[in-house]
């Protein structure tokens, strides 16, 4: 049985301020308001959390139609367009909106680009939720680019009045090819003021290549629905290690670990801290007797929770609910 004796740990990892901010406004509705809390889509990328949250009371449903009239429900960090909203309206449910707030500002940017008359040109993955909610803000005037071949192949009616805009956790690299393409395609395209992809993906990125220049073997840790845990992988890999993503230590196989000496471990922006201490518990009870932590950049981000359930927690606390 062949196993690393060392362990490096990526710093930044795991969770976000948004993930962060979502999970705790759901931990908090439920002790609010008690049970049921419904939460539209799974609240973060991540089947560890959503089944930790099953177990105090929480329910997940696909759309915001299936939650019964007048009931609670959160809607998840991912962001929602302007229908769910008005569907939930209909219905009368109770709403509290956990959207990260670096979404929101693309759904803020979108909602302008699109009162000025553009095209918008939103680079993501198609189908993923975050991509759905962005859309939805202008779904006329949006149009979905996911390569440097969409950009090619690209119509518009208009080439001079393009803006762009993108999904939060893409890879860094990657996009940035694509949006040089697109200038050189359409010069006169537009973007936002600043990048849409997050400090988080952007801070997780980074890491990862470091340490993939230091390992033979990168674990990532995050679940397979999970955008900014895939581009981990695939940044590793870029890199020259080998990667892989698991949901826990239990999916590592025998074969990776061949003639391992170092292997890397890191986990998506959705993935709690202690599934990670389990793989390298994993590793200690194999034989790694050296675990050291690669630090790369410091984070120190943090949002306050949605206003509802600061006003909340000041009228039954009196606390102010910093998060
Ligand atoms: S990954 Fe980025 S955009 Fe997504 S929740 Fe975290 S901070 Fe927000």
């Amino acid at each position: 049985m062949s196993s690393p004796s060392k362990v490096l740990l990526a710093a930044p990892r795991g969770y976000c301020a948004g993930v962060d901010r979502a999970v705790q406004t759901v931990e908090h509705a439920l002790d609010l308001y008690g049970e049921p809390v419904y939460v539209r889509k799974e609240i973060v990328h991540n089947k560890h959390v959503v089944h930790e949250l099953e177990k105090r009371g929480a329910i997940f449903v696909e759309e915001e139609t299936e939650v019964p009239e007048g009931q609670m429900v959160v809607f998840s960090a991912h962001g929602v367009a302007p229908s769910v909203h008005a569907n939930a309206e209909k219905r009368q449910l109770r709403t509290i909106d956990a959207t990260c707030p670096l979404v929101t500002k693309v759904h803020v940017e979108a909602r302008k680009f699109a009162k000025e008359g553009y095209t918008i040109v939103l680079i993501g993955h198609e189908g993923h939720e975050e991509v759905e909610g962005t859309t939805g803000e202008a779904p006329e005037r949006t149009v979905l680019v996911q390569t440097e071949e969409d950009v090619d192949t690209l119509e518009v009616d208009d080439p001079d009045r393009i803006a762009y805009i993108t999904q939060t956790t893409l890879s860094v690299d990657e996009t940035s090819s694509i949006i040089a393409a697109l200038k050189k395609k359409f010069p006169n395209a537009v973007g936002p003021k600043t990048d849409d992809i997050c400090y988080a993906t952007t801070n997780r990125q980074l890491a990862v290549k470091a340490l993939a220049n230091e390992c033979e073997l990168v674990l990532v840790i995050g679940s397979t629905n999970s955008s900014n845990s895939n581009r981990l992988v695939e940044v590793a890999r870029e890199h020259g290690a080998d990667s892989y993503l698991i949901d826990h230590h239990g999916q590592v196989q025998e074969e990776w670990l061949e003639g391992v000496e170092t292997v890397g471990i890191t986990s998506g922006a959705s993935a709690p801290e202690e599934l990670v201490e389990a793989l390298v518990t994993f590793f200690r009870e194999r034989g790694a007797d050296d675990v050291s932590t690669l630090t790369t950049v410091h984070e120190d981000v943090r949002f306050m929770l949605p206003g509802e359930i600061r006003k909340e927690l000041l009228a039954t606390q009196g606390t102010p609910a910093a998060n």
